[in-house]
């Protein structure tokens, strides 16, 4: 069925009950022909508005908003969220360089995370002055204290504790428990502060955590956040004072919530992720960081795809399209759910159908046994939801190339990232 898209969330709206599909003031016909399939389209208002969301829920309290780079990449997106306030997480120096190509000063503004960091990311953090190292072992804490002694620099951290919650989520994005790579077990924080507060080339400056992606309910947050704000109060006692609490982001979005009128709206998401966090700071008087990724970008973004071929094998029918997992990998890695609608629906009623892309391998759908209305060879469907891990994590599998990008800005479209050619294809490699 075609979800009716009337107050839904989202930027994607159709144009009157059975009218054709919009971002914003922007129909997708026209960025489809314009600009060619596969294409991520994104909307910028929706990106701010989700980022001021935030802004607001903790209006109360000294804060910042770190978006986490790793869900949506793009320099235009980078730029509009650091124009509005917004701080960044990045988990590598490439999103480093990222930040800094976008807007240079907001590199004041960065946390690094990540569970294995160079010594040439952390030397290039250093010198181009970050906010914080949320580091995640002893090993990496050892590392940073040489490598700031080396440069004669004092090097910010803070410690990426494990606060061991139980966040239910796919496996993959679950982060929080003891058994995960991530973070230090919490139980180890204290001793591990208590050595760096030895090191001069150390500023003990925060403590963080991350517990998993997707997360949709608030308490998981506000359980970590108790074993978190336990921990500065007793490091307190010791004169160990910490000024920033780092709450990590995870805050997930409902991939099913088209039409849903009903649904619990994403401010009111944000305002119960809030309150579970600040009942649970409550004796913690410093700032907070949050690093929200998905609940930004997520729902501002579809992928846009031109039906390729409608074929019949037995009882199934599968809808081919020109994007493919290479474009879009979260169905295939983390069975994950994605809308499937047509961009102008045809009359006729809803038939089960696979989509697909073209790639060589069996994994490579979007929707298995969906019900959508009749579509045909040439036509146009969108991928909702897709603005959060699509594009960060196509790749060129089977030799494609990966798609553009185009940001809508009220009526308004450009594109912030062409399409890639052959000469992208091969520009690394070396023949002999
Ligand atoms: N912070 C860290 C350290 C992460 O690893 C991630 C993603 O897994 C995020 C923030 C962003 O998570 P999300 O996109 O679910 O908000």
């Amino acid at each position: 069925m075609i979800p009716d898209l009337k107050n839904a969330f989202r930027p994607f709206q159709r144009s009157g009950a059975h009218g054709a599909l919009y971002c914003d003031g922007v129909s997708l016909e026209t960025l489809g022909r314009k600009y060619e399939t596969p294409l991520y389209v994104y909307s910028a208002d929706q990106i701010v508005e989700r980022l001021e969301m935030f802004q607001r829920a903790f209006k109360g309290r000294d804060h910042l908003v770190c978006y986490a780079v790793k869900a949506n990449s793009s320099l235009a997106i980078l730029k509009l969220l650091a124009e509005r306030g917004a701080g960044f997480d990045i988990v590598s120096g490439g999103e480093l360089e990222r930040v800094i190509a976008a807007v240079p000063k907001a590199v004041g503004r960065v946390v690094f995370s990540g569970v294995g960091k160079t010594a040439a990311e952390i030397d290039r953090a250093l010198e181009v002055g970050i906010l914080e190292f949320n580091v995640e072992s002893e090993a990496e804490l050892a590392l940073l204290g040489a490598r700031a002694k080396k440069l004669k620099v004092r090097a910010r951290f803070a410690l990426r504790v494990n606060p061991d919650v139980f966040a239910e989520t796919h496996p993959y994005i679950s982060t929080g428990l003891r058994e995960h790579k991530f973070g230090i077990d919490i139980r180890k924080a204290a001793e591990l502060y208590r050595v760096a507060a030895r090191n001069k080339w150390l500023e003990l400056h925060g403590i963080s955590v991350h517990i998993g992606s997707q997360i949709r309910s608030a308490e998981p947050f506000g359980a970590a956040m108790e074993r978190v704000c336990k921990l500065t109060v007793q490091l307190k006692r010791e004169g160990i004072v910490l000024k920033v609490v780092d709450a990590g982001g995870g805050l997930g979005i409902d991939y099913h919530s088209g039409g849903d009128a009903k649904a619990v709206t994403p401010a009111v998401k944000v305002e119960e992720y809030a309150a579970a966090i600040e009942k649970a700071l409550a004796g913690f008087e410093g700032k907070l960081l949050i690093e929200p990724g998905r609940f930004i970008v997520a729902q501002a973004g579809a992928l846009l795809t031109r039906v390729l071929n409608v074929k019949k094998n037995g009882k199934k029918t599968f809808v081919i399209t020109d994007a493919a997992m290479n474009d879009l990998i979260r169905p295939a890695l983390y069975q994950a759910y994605h809308e499937v609608v047509p961009v102008k629906p045809r009359a006729g009623r809803a038939r089960s159908v696979d989509v697909v892309g073209p790639v060589c391998e069996t994994g490579d759908f979007f929707a298995r046994d969906r019900m959508l209305k009749p579509v045909e060879a040439g036509d146009l469907v969108a991928l909702l939801d897709a603005g959060a891990y699509g594009m960060a994590q196509s790749s060129n599998y089977n030799s494609r190339f990966r798609p553009a990008e185009v940001l809508v800005e009220g009526k308004e479209h450009r594109l912030i990232r062409r399409r890639e050619e052959l000469k992208d294809l091969f520009a690394t490699e070396v023949l002999s």
